[in-house]
């Protein structure tokens, strides 16, 4: 975790905002207590730019609303970069209201660039591209903790402290291989999908 790392309680401060808002390209990730929408609450918001400014953003029990991640995260022009976005896309919408606008998954941009592989969890991609062995340790852990240990603010620092530099390279491979557009295509399944996941519907794209 480095030092232009900051926790911060129940929504990003104006300054922060601002900062976040001036950029290109954002890493987003949440923590939750687990993986059913209904039942697990989002307990951690991590936004991180591209010089590595973060803000963990700890979601308080019971909090539904933080308009200033609502206003970062449904704004056009600021690109936020998920890996595995349908499961944040998801999370955020059902927990603090929040349409996710402008988004890429960087689990999808591998999956069709990096055809070479079945690899694509963000430890995998991570060492490939960047070369970085990053720690999943903290991945099962009690994210809903009234204070979080070093530990868990590491990790969850680490997990979007190199998502912009992956996406970057992935868009290079796309772009090279022609397949930027149907990975921007796909991603915007990615908010349905999320939508259907919320509402309870299970696998009504398949046969
Ligand atoms: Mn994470």
């Amino acid at each position: 975790m480095n030092n232009k790392t900051h926790l911060v309680e129940g929504d990003l401060n104006a300054e922060d905002l601002d900062l976040f808002l001036s950029q290109d390209l954002i890493a987003v990730d949440c923590e939750m207590m687990g993986l059913n929408v209904h039942r697990d609450r989002l307990c951690l918001v991590q936004i991180g730019d591209a010089e590595h400014n973060i803000r963990l953003v700890k979601i308080a029990l019971g909090q539904q609303e933080a308009p200033r991640l609502k206003m970062l995260f449904e704004d056009d022009s600021v690109r936020k970069l998920f890996h595995y976005a349908r499961t944040d896309v998801a999370w955020l919408k059902f927990w603090l209201n929040i349409k996710v606008n402008n988004f890429f998954c960087t689990k999808i941009g591998s999956k069709l660039a990096r055809t070479y592989t079945d690899k694509h969890s963000l430890k995998e991609v991570t060492k490939e591209i960047l070369s970085k062995d990053i720690s999943k340790a903290q991945q099962s852990s009690d994210w809903g903790a009234d204070l979080l240990n070093k530990n868990q603010m590491n990790y969850a620092a680490n997990d979007v402290y190199n998502l912009i530099e992956i996406y970057q390279t992935l868009k290079l491979m796309l772009e090279r291989e022609g397949r930027m557009l149907l990975a921007e295509d796909a991603v915007a399944c990615v908010r349905v999908m999320a939508d259907l996941d919320n509402l309870g519907y299970e696998s009504v794209l398949e046969h």
